[in-house]
């Protein structure tokens, strides 16, 4: 059985993050991502519970967006602050979990985080630019269960 810890490669984890970096460069949304081996709960459900235990509701604009995953039960959630649920359509975050969910079924775990946290960046943008004097709010360490 794997550990929460080897679900991903230094060199993995590194890729990722410097994906949200990367991400966070044109919006000022916060994107991070939790990985946990497993939940009794809806993926929404905890990952509602995670984003409010990781304190991302403290940014200014409330648009710090959780990319949740419960990697041995192959499901995952897309968690946005209520700034954005003001801002975007209901179906904002559709192409975003596609995104994922495609690379996730060839099992390319890596690939489907990279791609998940560049498409949330690239929605955000539209409704957050980033813009001069902004903070990283939020680590973009990935956090685990
Ligand atoms: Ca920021
Ligand atoms: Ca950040």
């Amino acid at each position: 059985m794997s550990k929460v810890e080897d679900f991903l490669t230094a060199q993995q984890e590194q890729e990722i993050v410097a994906a949200i970096k990367q991400a966070e460069r044109e919006t000022s949304g916060e994107i991070r991502i939790h990985l946990e081996k497993s939940t009794s709960m809806s993926a929404v459900d905890r990952a509602m519970e995670v984003f409010h235990f990781l304190e991302m509701d403290r940014t200014q604009l409330r648009n710090g967006v959780l990319i949740y995953v419960a990697v041995d039960d192959h499901k995952f959630a897309i968690c946005g602050d209520e700034g954005i649920d003001k801002a975007v359509p209901a179906d904002f975050w559709d192409c975003t979990r596609d995104a994922m969910q495609s690379q996730f079924r060839t099992g390319n775990f890596t690939q489907g985080l990279i791609d998940g946290v560049l498409r949330a960046g690239e929605k955000l943008q539209q409704y957050f630019p980033w813009q001069e004097g902004d903070q990283d709010e939020l680590s973009n360490e990935i956090s685990r269960g």
